[in-house]
């Protein structure tokens, strides 16, 4: 097996632990690498980072970053930031083009506003991503809710059903690596349905994901051409060069228009190539998180690249 290979499960499982999690954050040199990752800690910086990506041309979806959440008033302080978000957002938007596909949106997990708790989780969750579609309807921000791990999928994707009634441009997020994804794909690409395809990053059992990497590219193109087809606007969120190029042909046997569907990569990832998709008339969207809750994230973009473990364990060694 490749080192790679018994590296990735190795770091996702350190990006859940407590213990590893306080070693790691206090790690003086950490912080460097976690700059390249996430957009700062602070609101200002995050919508700083926010104006320099729409002055180049390319779209944003900002996460607050945070998981877990074990306490209400931690889940509540959160609907905060974000309040405060698209309050800031909303002055932006104010001078942004306005056409079908929104250049500004926010990106929930819902583990964060108390999906987790051991009482009322669900509920708590939805009343909260309420209050949160309702402030960012009346910025003009799109709302995407990011997918987790498997077990929450089914709230997750419950409380889209619900939310959508209100809020129909309420998008969300299948994972390729889950073995239910593609009907899952069947059911959500419905007319005005908004999926953000990408091939997910936690770590998952044998008994609900594939485990190979080529199982679940296959798995993503499958997964690709379901939404292409369907009558929804697809987000395909992947760095994967077969991938994009795979993504390129359907758009072209499927006749889709640049203003139906749009490619999506992470703040810090690929710049290069995000900027040349822009100038060849794509829609690109950057996921841009900020916020000083960035280990969970962190480990899970270390997990994604042995190069970048290697970077990290490098930056320890002193001198
Ligand atoms: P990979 O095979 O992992 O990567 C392909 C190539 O991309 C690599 O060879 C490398 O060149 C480059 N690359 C990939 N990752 C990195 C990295 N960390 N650092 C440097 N280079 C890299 N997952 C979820 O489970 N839930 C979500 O809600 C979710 N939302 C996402 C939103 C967006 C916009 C994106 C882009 C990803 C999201 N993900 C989410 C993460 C996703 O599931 C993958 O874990 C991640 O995108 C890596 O997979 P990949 O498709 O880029 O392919």
């Amino acid at each position: 097996m490749p080192f790679s290979a018994l590296l990735r499960p190795a770091m996702l499982a350190a990006s859940r632990s407590p213990r590893m999690e306080r070693t790691i954050t206090r790690i003086p040199t950490t912080k460097k690498l976690v700059d390249r990752f996430v957009a700062g800690d602070s609101a200002d910086q995050a919508v700083a980072a926010v104006e320099a990506l729409l002055g180049s041309g390319r779209y944003v979806t900002i996460d607050y970053l945070g998981e877990d959440t074990t306490e209400i008033e931690q889940a509540r302080t959160t609907v905060t930031h974000y309040l405060h978000m698209l309050s800031a957002l909303g002055r932006l938007n104010s001078t942004a083009e306005t056409e079908s596909v929104r250049p500004l949106e926010v990106s929930l997990k819902l583990s964060a506003l108390g999906q987790s708790l051991p009482r009322d989780g669900h509920a708590i969750a939805l009343e909260h991503a309420h209050r949160i579609c309702a402030a960012a309807a009346e910025a003009g921000v799109w709302v995407n809710i990011d997918a987790e791990d498997h077990t929450t999928t089914d709230s997750t994707l419950g409380i889209v059903r619900e939310l959508r009634g209100e809020f129909p441009s309420l998008g969300t997020v299948l994972q390729a690596y889950l073995r239910r994804t593609e009907g899952d794909c069947r059911e959500l690409s419905g007319e005005g349905s908004r999926i953000r395809l990408c091939k997910g990053a936690y770590k998952e059992p044998a008994s609900v994901a594939y485990q190979d990497r080529a199982e679940v590219d296959a798995s993503y193109l499958r997964c690709l051409r379901v939404l292409m087809l369907g009558d929804g606007y697809p987000m395909v969120a992947t760095h994967d060069p077969a991938l994009i190029e795979a993504a390129r042909e359907c758009v072209e046997t499927t006749h889709r228009k640049p203003d139906e569907f749009e490619f999506q990569m992470l703040y810090g990832i690929r710049d290069a190539e995000q900027r040349r998709l822009v100038d060849e008339g794509n829609h690109l969207r950057v996921y841009v998180p900020y916020g000083d809750q960035w280990y969970g994230y962190f480990m899970r973009r270390l997990a994604e690249r042995p190069a970048n473990v290697a970077f990290f364990l490098r930056s320890l060694k002193p001198g």
